[in-house]
């Protein structure tokens, strides 16, 4: 009997959670999710392996491990050539992963469907479209994102990525900046931003910012922010993630606007940690 009225229970709720909208329902899925305290192991690893995190003010530590325990929850890894999935890989990813959801308590990455993960960078054989001319290319790559919801990850990178926060590199960071530039269609540089004029202002200060790389590097001038983002918008916006979390005082002085769209885009400001 009692079984019975629970599944009738679970019923109702999965029916009233469906007709609610998706918003109910993933407050709801959020919300079990998160219901289990934050394994104490989980706390000391990213303690141990993660700078960042214990220089994250004690609400900011909180978010990110809902954040955590919220991705884990929803999206499945999947290890390559030989790589085993653990905890500490699990963790140490969405730990890096949820530095660009603290400012939105409602998450995101609505798109991604599994993380692949080798044990360090791996071989792409594709072919590329150069001037109109298609080749076969080999690359070597330590992370990728697809619009289709694969993330795919050189675990030896993200440990790298984790251990030095302030070297403005970090290909977690890099690859899940695709991610939220993939959820409103192809990657292109401008995530979802809301309002009409929210998105007038980011293009003509991103568009800026983008021409004043290309044009410092055409002069063979050294250049804060990596010259892999002068590639296309899409490269720009993530390697500018990796600069706005990992070194934002120097993003902040050397270009204010830019630093400003970014706070306003991820709200908040590393600055404080
Ligand atoms: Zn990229």
């Amino acid at each position: 009997m009692a079984w019975s009225l629970l599944f009738v229970a679970v019923l109702v709720l999965s029916v009233a959670g469906w007709l609610a909208g998706p918003p109910a329902w993933a407050a709801w899925r959020r919300s079990r999710l998160t219901a289990t305290p934050f394994p104490s192991a989980w706390r000391a690893l990213l303690r141990r392996r993660m700078p960042l995190y214990r220089r994250l003010p004690a609400l900011q530590q909180r978010q990110l491990q809902r954040h955590v325990q919220v991705l884990l929850g929803q999206v499945p890894f999947i290890g390559c050539q030989g790589q085993v999935i653990t905890d500490e890989v699990r963790v140490l990813v969405a730990a890096q992963a949820a530095l660009l959801l603290l400012g939105r308590p409602a998450g995101s990455f609505r798109g991604l469907r599994q993380v692949l993960v080798y044990p360090g960078a791996f071989v792409v054989d594709r072919p590329v479209s150069d001037g109109g001319i298609v080749q076969d290319a080999r690359r070597v790559l330590v992370g990728e994102s697809w619009q289709q919801g694969q993330l795919i990850l050189s675990w030896a990178d993200v440990l790298a990525g984790a251990a030095d926060p302030d070297d403005g590199r970090n290909v977690v960071i890099h690859e899940f900046a695709h991610q939220l530039d993939q959820e409103n269609g192809a990657a292109n540089g401008a995530p979802f931003l809301g309002r009409r004029a929210g998105h007038d202002r980011w293009a003509a200060t991103l568009g800026a910012a983008f021409e004043a790389l290309r044009e410092q590097l055409a002069r063979g001038e050294p250049t804060l922010i990596d010259p892999y983002g002068a590639s296309d918008p899409a490269e720009f916006f993530a390697v500018l993630s990796e600069l706005f979390f990992e070194r934002p005082a120097a993003l902040a002085v050397q270009n204010p606007a830019l630093y400003a769209e970014l706070s306003a885009y991820y709200r908040c400001d590393p600055r404080a940690w």
